[in-house]
């Protein structure tokens, strides 16, 4: 941020040498990488990390759920501090989002190693499954099966487009593990920020004080199959065009309320999908997010109305189903006052940072107090192969992250007792 080099240590250099090496697989042309959950680039960087983890001391174990575990067990039966995030990325993504916390946890436990004076916990790197839920949905799949807010049974039946199911796929790759995981005393992530507010402000750290509520709904839009060409214009009931002003309406909501409301349509699946053929139903996938519920609560209300309208003038039934939902959703503001403390021994310009993305920590703190931070992103710019933080930042966080472990794994979060 300064523009001044920094000195680097050799635990700096090999955390870069790392993430060079974790960076390749699934390498795209355009320089971003392609590894949705359990793929040929994901098994590869699985077996990579876990390569890793155990060159460097760790026991490797797998859940029911192909979360990745590297436990440094040092005092018997006692709970874990775990800190971690997703290797898994979308189709074509960045390589910083999600890879960078997991291995910067791995490297804040390496650094860990060489002194853990007085921890009451054991430390887990952790690599959640399928934390984008591009191939198989939902998203933060892994740390939802380990929380137990997502039964083990329904999340193994997910199927991709292809009919393949997570516990095939997990299988087949040799990552379908049996328990439950590491128990967890407290909870630590380091991710990039997916937005410019960091750099806006030129702060190198975000402590994440909670997410922004959002909804999701699966839409499904059904008409009648028809000719294309033939059919006479009055007769038709096209469900791509009813689905088409859906995709319209979501996005005026979102003027409706200025920089207070996010919408989307990710997703559509056209049945037939054929040229000639006008389609009889679309299915997408639509997604409101605000940092205030109650602009949740009128979005969720107005763009009902407007299915409606929509449904009556396209002459399609349209049905909207809420898929996901979650409030507005605070860490523990102990673990943002820790993170604060420590940033500023350590020097690092930090402000508060409300996620609009959705994280595995957001799971883990309805457990476990956990900590959640941020390192600047260039441009805001995510899931896109152009996703860019700079080395500086990425060594600042790591940084920040292996003072935040320690004490989480001295206590420092537990209630006194
Ligand atoms: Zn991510």
């Amino acid at each position: 941020v300064t523009g001044e080099a920094r000195l680097r240590s050799a635990a700096d250099d090999a955390f870069l040498a790392d993430f060079a090496e974790l960076g390749a697989f699934g390498r795209t042309p355009a320089g971003g990488v392609d590894r949705q959950a359990a793929s040929p680039a994901d098994v590869a960087q699985r077996e990579w990390f876990e390569a890793l983890l155990v060159a460097h001391g760790l026991r490797v174990e797998y859940d029911r759920i192909g979360n990745q575990f590297g436990c440094w067990d040092r005092i018997a039966g006692a709970p874990y501090v775990v800190v971690g995030s997703h290797l898994d990325s979308q189709p074509t993504a960045g390589r910083f989002d999600g890879a960078y916390g997991v291995l910067a946890a791995a490297h804040a436990v390496f650094r860990l190693m060489e002194s853990a004076e007085g921890f009451r916990f054991n430390v887990a790197v952790v690599n959640w499954f399928n934390e984008e839920g591009s191939r198989f949905a939902p998203s933060m799949m892994g740390s939802a099966v380990y929380t137990g807010r997502l039964a083990a049974s329904d999340a193994l039946a997910v199927a991709d487009r292809t009919g393949e199911t997570v516990e095939n796929a997990l299988a087949r790759a040799g990552f379908l593990g049996t328990g439950t995981g590491p128990a967890m005393a407290a909870a630590a992530e380091i991710h990039v920020e997916q937005g410019r507010l960091l750099e806006n402000a030129g702060t190198t750290i975000g402590l994440v004080t909670g997410s922004w509520a959002a909804r999701k709904y699966r839409v499904t839009v059904v008409g009648e199959q028809a000719h294309s060409g033939a059919t006479v214009m009055g007769d038709r009931r096209d469900a791509l065009y009813g689905a088409a002003r859906v995709v319209v309406a979501a996005r005026d909501l979102a003027d409706d309320y200025p920089d207070r409301l996010h919408t989307a349509v990710g997703q559509l699946e056209v049945a037939p999908n054929s040229p000639v053929v006008v389609a009889s139903r679309v299915e997408l996938l639509l997604d409101l997010r605000s940092a205030d519920v109650s602009v949740l609560e009128s979005a969720d209300d107005r763009i009902r109305r407007r299915i409606a309208d929509i449904s009556q003038q396209a002459d399609v039934e349209i049905e909207l189903e809420l898929t996901h939902a979650w409030d507005l959703d605070d860490y523990q503001a102990e673990g943002v006052a820790l993170a604060r403390r420590l940033a500023e021994e350590l020097g690092l310009p930090h402000q508060q940072i409300r996620t609009v993305a959705g994280h595995d920590s957001i799971n883990l703190k309805e457990l476990a107090p956990t900590v959640m931070l941020f390192v600047p992103s260039v441009d805001g710019i995510s899931h896109n192969e152009r996703e860019l933080t700079r080395d500086d930042d990425l060594l600042d966080g790591l940084a920040l992250l292996t003072g935040v472990v320690r004490r989480l794994a001295l206590g420092d979060l537990q209630a006194s007792s």
